[in-house]
């Protein structure tokens, strides 16, 4: 199954700028209330929607604290795992990032290793293409930053309770990969967690005003009661 997904970051003067769990030296970041990682969450998205599953704003509302400063690749680890336990494996992911500023040309290939490495697929299974606006718009302006992605699913048992041919073949790649060394799982972890917290602290310093312009998007009226869950933040 195809799953397709869309996300989109302003970017402002001091804020951190972290791309596939890469971040990059840039004058300007992404406004967001995780760390946001435009392109690890098109790429969550895209898993969801493969498997109908929602979207990562009603898995991690922008309203719960939990998710303040959070490290992307920890929610799309969490993607990735609950596929798993309803039967579907990753066979590919194709992104695009769109953004005028910073190039990004050089940080594509840990971009990739890192989705690799934490969807457990071979690195030439991840795509990461990047293109700019050609200063046309919102991000031609540099205001803001988007990302796209698609990816392929597949049940991992098929019918009589043989191993899907396609995810084996994946599985496999992965584990040769890993085997070569190819894939550096811990690339700038503790960096980035050192980041987080940063700006974990740096929200406490925070007018309350500021705080409520980063979780807009909390709906409230009669159709958030029952299904109150899906109207919570879109905009992790
Ligand atoms: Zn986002």
């Amino acid at each position: 199954m195809i799953g397709f997904g869309y996300d989109v970051h302003q970017l402002a003067d001091g804020e951190t700028l972290t791309l596939g769990g890469v971040t990059i030296p840039h004058e300007r970041g992404t406004v967001a209330h995780s760390d946001g990682d435009v392109l690890l969450h098109a790429v969550c998205d895209a898993i969801l929607g493969a498997a109908g599953m929602g979207d990562i704003g009603e898995h991690f509302p922008d309203s719960d604290p939990a998710y303040l400063g959070v490290d992307s690749t920890e929610l799309l680890r969490s993607v990735c795992r609950m596929i798993g336990e309803s039967g579907y494996a990753l066979v590919n992911i194709d992104a695009t990032l769109v953004l005028e500023q910073p190039r990004i040309s050089a940080h594509k290939a840990a971009m990739r290793n890192n989705i690799a490495e934490v969807c457990t697929l071979a690195p030439q299974r991840v795509s990461i293409k990047a293109t700019t606006s050609e200063q046309l718009g919102f991000v031609g302006a540099g205001q803001g930053v988007q990302a796209h992605a698609v990816c392929l699913i597949e049940k991992i048992v098929v019918e009589g309770g043989a191993v899907n041919e396609t995810v084996a073949a994946a599985a496999g790649e992965a584990a040769s990969a890993r085997e070569d060394k190819q894939i550096n799982p811990d690339a700038d972890t503790t960096e980035r967690k050192k980041k987080a917290k940063k700006k974990r602290d740096k929200s406490r310093d925070k007018k309350p005003s500021d705080r409520k312009r980063k979780s807009k998007k909390s709906k409230s009226g009669k159709d958030s009661g029952r299904s109150g869950k899906s109207d919570k933040g879109k905009k992790t």
